[in-house]
């Protein structure tokens, strides 16, 4: 007798937890919970690393020539990059980040925590550890996810047109193999090249809009072929082709 009375408060149990798991997917909160998650709303003059996370999804909106820092502080430059965020996905763009903000990053991220449209294995097709650049594997991945967040608003901004990167992380001998510059961005896992369509000129254009102070295109030796998006401390931007 007890020990029905065990089995069957041990079911309830199971059903219990089965029906808590299954309404945490219904809620949509499934990809935000294995990425991350927000559990405030962020203003500015708020810190920490939720307002780190933010700035890494919303660094592609810095207005032109901008670059945001990644530092966790909510200051002018991020509420701006989040009213220009809000205002890019049709949400009411106060530069507040809430529910309705976090709910449209929670869909564009992935469990990975890259955005929709770009993978790590496209961001390094040097070798599976991102290992042998000129910043620690870690240093390497976390800068292409930055940049993968900044292709992602650069990408929405072109009308939502496929971008196609043909390289991005790079050891010194996958460098060295494709003839790279020698502190190339490349090294860094900051460095993207995009090749096919849209047009080159384009591509640079808008990109001095999402955070790329780095860029060569048509009329910069070697760039004929592809678009080169960089970050560096400083700007170089060089596409005499696209009057750049
Ligand atoms: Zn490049």
């Amino acid at each position: 007798m007890l020990r029905r009375h065990i089995r069957t408060l041990l079911s309830l149990v199971m059903l219990a937890s089965f029906i808590s798991v299954g309404t945490a997917m219904t809620a949509g909160s499934a990809q935000a919970a294995s990425c991350y998650t927000w559990n405030r709303t962020l203003r500015e003059g708020t810190s920490g690393e939720d307002v780190r996370q933010l700035q890494i999804r919303v660094a592609g909106y810095p207005g032109y020539g901008g670059v945001i820092s990644i530092d966790g502080q909510y200051g002018p430059a991020t509420k701006a990059a989040v009213t220009r965020f809000q205002s890019a996905y049709g949400l009411s763009a106060d530069g507040i980040a809430g529910p309705n903000t976090f709910s449209k990053i929670y869909g564009l991220q992935k469990a990975d925590c890259t955005p929709a449209h770009f993978t790590y294995a496209e961001m390094n097709r040097c070798n599976s550890d991102w290992s042998g650049g000129a910043v620690s594997a870690a240093a390497a991945k976390a800068n292409a996810l930055q940049q993968m967040w900044k292709l992602e608003a650069l990408r929405h901004a072109l009308g939502d047109a496929p971008l196609s990167t043909s390289s991005g992380f790079r050891s010194y001998s996958c460098n060295s193999a494709v003839g790279g510059a020698s502190n190339s961005n490349h090294l860094y896992g900051r460095g993207i090249d995009l090749i096919g369509s849209p047009s080159y000129c384009t591509i640079v254009k808008q990109a001095r809009y999402h955070g790329f102070n780095e860029i060569l295109g048509p009329g910069y030796p070697n760039h004929s072929t592809h678009a080169h998006l960089g970050s560096q401390s400083g700007r170089f931007w060089s596409a005499s082709q696209c009057g750049i």
